[in-house]
C-alpha cells in the first residue's frame, strides 16, 4: 500500500497504487434542489451507450429517490453498515480542524474503504483491496424502485392525508429528493484498486476512468470495489463496463456541438431538463492539488464557495462528482451523505449573493464546457424574502447581471442573464397567440 493525500477527508490515507495525477480532471456539479426526476439524463445515456444485448439492466446514469431508492438497491446503506461493522462508532469527522486548501471539510477520523479492507478482510469475498460487496441480481433489477416515496415519522404514523402542513422550510418533516448519479471518475478509484488484471486506468489528459475491454476477464472485483456501484457486469461479453464520460465529446470530436474542436459536456449533462448539471475540466497540479482558478465555474462553486460537496467523501475514493445539498432534507441525513460542509453550503444556497446567483445561471445554458466566466453587472430588479436554515428571514437583493462563459479556446460560448427574458409572440403571425 502507498500513502496518498486525499483533500476531501483532510488527511493522508493508504491506497494500493502510488499517487499520480492527470493534467485535467473531469468533474461535475449536480444540484438536487432542482432535479425533477424526469430521467431524461438516464435515457440520453442509455440510448447512446447501453442499448445492446446484455446491457438491459445497465444504467450508467441513474436517478434514485432518496432515502429509500437506490440502484442497485441499498448500495449506500449496505456499505455504510459494513464500514460501521469494521470500525464501530469510529466513522466520525473532526469538523473543527479545517484549512481551505488541504482540509476544507475537516478531518475524517474513521476508516476509508481501503483502510477497512486492510483492517478487517472479509474472507467470504476473498482478498480485497477495498471493502465492498457484490450486489445480487435482484438488487440490480429495479433501477427506479421507491420512486417519489417520502420518508418521515409523521408520514409513517398518520398517513398521507395529514402530512401537508409538515413540509415547511428550513427542514421538511416529510421528505424525499432525487439523487442523480454517474461514475465519479474518482481520484483514487475503488474499481481500479480492486482489479487484479490492471485492466482499469485513469487517462492522464482528463482523469476519465476506463476499463480496457481486452484485458478484462469479468472477475467483477471492480463491481465489488466501487463504493458507488458504477462498474457493471455484462453477461454476454463476460466483461465489466462503466461510464466513459462520453470521451469523444470531451475531446471535441462532435462537430455539431463543437465546431472549433473545444471540449463538450457529456450526453447526460447536455440533456438535463431541470438545469441541475454543470460539467467541467479542472486543472490539476502534480501533487494532486487543484490549480487556483476562481474564474472557472466548477472551481468557484466547489473550492472557492464550498457550495457543492462530494458524495460520501468518507469512502475515500476522492470522487469528482459534487452536489449542492437539497435544503429541505434533515441535516443529519445530509451530513452522512455529503460530510460536514452541509450547513455552510445550504446557508449560501438559501440566499445566494450577487456573484453566486450569476454563476448558478451557467447550469445547462450551453453544451460546450465553460473554462472561464465573467460577469457584467446589471441593474437592481427586485428584492425577495427568504427563509434561512436557522428559521430566520432575510431579504435577498436581485440584480439582472449577465454571466458570460468561455470555452477552452477562449471563445465566448454562452451569455445568460439572471432575469429570464420573456418574448411575446406577435398576434398576426401565430394562430395561437393571445
Ligand atoms: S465511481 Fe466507481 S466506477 Fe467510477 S471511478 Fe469511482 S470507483 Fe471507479
Ligand atoms: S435530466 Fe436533469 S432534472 Fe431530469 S432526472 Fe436527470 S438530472 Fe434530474
Amino acid at each position: 500500500m502507498a500513502t496518498v493525500y486525499n483533500w476531501q477527508i483532510g488527511r493522508e490515507m493508504s491506497y494500493p497504487h502510488e499517487e499520480r495525477h492527470p493534467r485535467l480532471q473531469f468533474a461535475f456539479v449536480f444540484n438536487p434542489n432542482r432535479c425533477i426526476g424526469c430521467q431524461t439524463c438516464t435515457m440520453a445515456c442509455k440510448s447512446t451507450w447501453t442499448f445492446s444485448k446484455g446491457q438491459e439492466l445497465m444504467w450508467w446514469n441513474n436517478v434514485e429517490t432518496k432515502p429509500y431508492g437506490g440502484y442497485p438497491q441499498h448500495w449506500d446503506a449496505t456499505l455504510l453498515a459494513m464500514l460501521e461493522e469494521a470500525n464501530p462508532s469510529g466513522q466520525v469527522w473532526d469538523a473543527r480542524d479545517t484549512d481551505a486548501e488541504k482540509k476544507p471539510y475537516g478531518v475524517f477520523e474513521g476508516l476509508t474503504i481501503f483502510e477497512a479492507a486492510n483492517q478487517k478482510p472479509r474472507p467470504e469475498f476473498g482478498s480485497q483491496q477495498a471493502l465492498g460487496y457484490l450486489p445480487t441480481d435482484d438488487q440490480w433489477r429495479s433501477p427506479n424502485i421507491h420512486e417519489d416515496t417520502a420518508a418521515g415519522d409523521l408520514f409513517q404514523k398518520v398517513g398521507k392525508d395529514q402530512y401537508g402542513g409538515e413540509v415547511e422550510l428550513p427542514e421538511h418533516k416529510v421528505w424525499f429528493f432525487h439523487l442523480a448519479r454517474i461514475c465519479n471518475h474518482c481520484t483514487y478509484p475503488g474499481c481500479l484498486a480492486s482489479c487484479p488484471r490492471n485492466a482499469i486506468y485513469k487517462r492522464p489528459e482528463d482523469g476519465v476512468v476506463l476499463i480496457d475491454q481486452s484485458r478484462c476477464r469479468g472477475y467483477r472485483k471492480c463491481v465489488e470495489g466501487c463504493p458507488y456501484k458504477k462498474a457493471m457486469y455484462r453477461p454476454t461479453t463476460r466483461t465489466t463496463e462503466k461510464c466513459i464520460a462520453c470521451f469523444p465529446r470531451l475531446e471535441g470530436k462532435d462537430k455539431v456541438v463543437s465546431p472549433t474542436g473545444a471540449p463538450a459536456e457529456t450526453r447526460c449533462m447536455a440533456a438535463c431538463v431541470g438545469k441541475i448539471r454543470l460539467q467541467g475540466l479542472l486543472s490539476i497540479e502534480e501533487d494532486g492539488s487543484w490549480t487556483k482558478d476562481p474564474q472557472n465555474p466548477l472551481y468557484y462553486l466547489i473550492r472557492q464557495r464550498q457550495i457543492a460537496l462530494p458524495l460520501y467523501p468518507q469512502f475515500g475514493t476522492e470522487p469528482n462528482g459534487f452536489y449542492i445539498p437539497p435544503r429541505w432534507v434533515p441535516r443529519d441525513y445530509l451530513v452522512q451523505m455529503f460530510g460536514p460542509g452541509v450547513d455552510h453550503a445550504i446557508e449560501q444556497y438559501s440566499c445566494p449573493d450577487r456573484e453566486l446567483l450569476a454563476v448558478l445561471q451557467l447550469f445547462r445554458a450551453n453544451q460546450q464546457i465553460v473554462f472561464r466566466f465573467e460577469i457584467d453587472e446589471g441593474p437592481k430588479v427586485g428584492e425577495i424574502e427568504v427563509t434561512m436554515p436557522n428559521g430566520t428571514s432575510k431579504v435577498q437583493e436581485l440584480f439582472n447581471d449577465t454571466v458570460i462563459g468561455f470555452n477552452k479556446l477562449g471563445e465566448e460560448v454562452v451569455r445568460v442573464t439572471v432575469e429570464e427574458p420573456t418574448f411575446e409572440r406577435p398576434a398576426d403571425v401565430h394562430v395561437n397567440s393571445i
